[in-house]
């Protein structure tokens, strides 16, 4: 890290420098950190980083396990390989037609997997002759957390299976997702899964040493702290002990206020006061200062914290869960928590000479192109240029293709980017601009930046205006 001195904002830690392009906080709404009262986290994927691997390979295979055993599924379906590349967050499942797809900012699917096997543009056409989908219906599911992408694995297994080897899995496809979702929602609820967890922490979680500077600084500034989540008491003393550490039972000191099994996003609307946990009950939640609850509504939040709407800054990872109805239903601040940020700004970084050459040749394609198509239209005698213009702009659409490819290359292999699909974002792309205030791959990034940031957002340019503006 740079330490050369410079001139730091109040309130920020001296000798602290920027923090790396992948570790920054970026703005989509303006913040300012001195206006906030209250800061509110989520527990998973948000506050406790999870070893996503080693989480989800348990979850694929324990929900193949729960297949066999509750749905009477042929003991074949162990044969099938984990692929961790199959689904990335933002797909959804089409339970009609038993596909993955990647849709863009106006449910436009962009790209369908069924099975092992990518769809072409006319087979892709054919599925989805109207380009876009209606979200909001049963047909559909969207990947909103990390949690879901063991079932991206599964189904596109289960589906290639059904395809192949007939008689073996003769549900429909609708069907064969719904119990999938059945067999890693079970999982989750009864205990089996998190029992698996909590009996090898080191395993399931990435331990963040600067998680609790962070949460400290904050405190330290006078902001209130509190955690909301919707795991369960037990589940959330044990990992959260894991990941502060210290005296057992010691990490609730550092929040004035902890909401366990809050049912989000059914938190966000009325439902009454939480039931305080009980006393000396759970060793690693002793709920010594009687502010630890189970349950209630942010109504109740708000009272006990004593702030409300946007006062609150609220960190969570799920996009509707957390972000989107915090912000829509009672005015909280939001941050979201991303953390395949990281991995695509570092990858993206060492490409940036291939996006700009990208830009600066679609321009000129689209010259050359006018440019022909305008001789062709008006002087066949021009045919010298016109040859000329065909040359020129087939070696433009090579090293067009030659520059998407490197892009290309350090994504995901079979959808790529999380937040775009080509030019224009992707839905989740567009959800995180839309509802997110701030975002970050993880809550420590905070650490680099003082307690009362004005977090101010990029100049947004309009397309007409690139035209006019100098450019930066
Ligand atoms: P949070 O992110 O801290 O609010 O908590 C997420 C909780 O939701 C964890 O306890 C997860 O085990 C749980 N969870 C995630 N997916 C499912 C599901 O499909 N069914 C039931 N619980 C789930
Ligand atoms: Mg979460």
């Amino acid at each position: 890290m740079n330490r050369k001195a410079r001139p730091h904002a109040r309130g920020s830690d001296p000798g602290r420098s920027d923090p790396p392009p992948r570790r920054r906080v970026f703005t989509n709404r303006n913040l300012r950190m001195d206006s906030i009262a209250a800061v509110g986290f989520d527990m998973d994927h948000t506050l406790a980083v999870y070893n996503t691997d080693n989480f989800n390979h348990l979850s694929f295979v324990m929900a193949i396990e729960a297949l066999i055993r509750d749905k009477g599924y042929s003991e074949e379906i162990r044969s099938i390989d984990w692929e961790p590349e199959a689904a990335i967050r933002g797909l959804v499942v089409d339970k009609k037609l038993g596909n993955l797809l990647k849709i863009d900012a106006y449910n436009h699917v962009t790209r369908a997997r069924h099975g092992r096997k990518f769809l072409d543009r006319d087979e892709r056409r054919n599925r989805y002759p109207r380009g876009g989908i209606r979200l909001g219906t049963t047909r559909y599911r969207v990947f909103d957390t990390l949690f879901d992408l063991p079932e991206g694995s599964l189904y596109a297994s289960l589906v290639h299976l059904k395809e192949t080897k007939r008689g073996l899995l003769d549900m429909d496809f609708h069907t064969l997702y719904d119990d999938i979702r059945g067999a890693v929602d079970t999982l989750h609820a009864d205990g089996s899964l998190k029992a698996r967890i909590t009996a090898d922490l080191d395993s399931f979680f990435l331990k963040d040493p600067n998680l609790l500077p962070t949460l400290s600084k904050y405190r330290k500034a006078g902001k209130k702290l509190f955690l909301l989540t919707n795991s369960e008491v037990s589940y959330t003393a044990a990992v959260m002990d894991h990941l502060i550490g210290g005296k057992k039972g010691s990490w609730e000191g550092i929040f004035d206020l902890v909401v366990c099994f809050s049912r989000k996003p059914g938190f966000f609307v009325a439902r009454g006061d939480g039931e305080p946990v009980e006393q000396g009950a759970f060793p690693q939640m002793p709920n010594r200062k009687g502010h630890c609850y189970v349950g209630g509504d942010s109504f109740f939040l708000e009272k006990m914290i004593g702030c409300g709407g946007d006062e609150i800054l609220y960190f969570g990872d799920h996009t509707y869960g957390d972000i989107l109805r915090s912000k829509k239903s009672v005015g909280w601040r939001t941050a979201m928590i991303v953390p395949e940020v990281e991995e695509e700004v570092a990858a993206l970084r060492p490409l940036r000479d291939d996006w700009q050459a990208l830009a600066v040749l679609e321009e000129k394609l689209e010259d050359l192109i006018m440019e022909r198509d305008h001789l062709r239209a008006v002087d066949d005698r021009t045919n010298d240029r016109i040859a000329e213009l065909d040359k020129l702009v087939g070696d433009a659409l090579g090293q067009r293709a030659r520059l998407q490819r490197n892009l290309r290359s350090v994504f995901n292999p079979h959808w790529e980017s999380l937040f775009r699909e080509g030019r224009a974002a992707s839905r989740l792309g567009r959800q995180l601009m839309e509802f997110a205030c701030i975002y970050t791959s993880r809550v420590s990034n905070f650490l680099n930046y003082p307690t009362d940031k004005f977090f101010a957002r990029p100049v947004e340019v309009l397309p007409h205006e690139r035209w006019a503006l100098p450019e930066t």
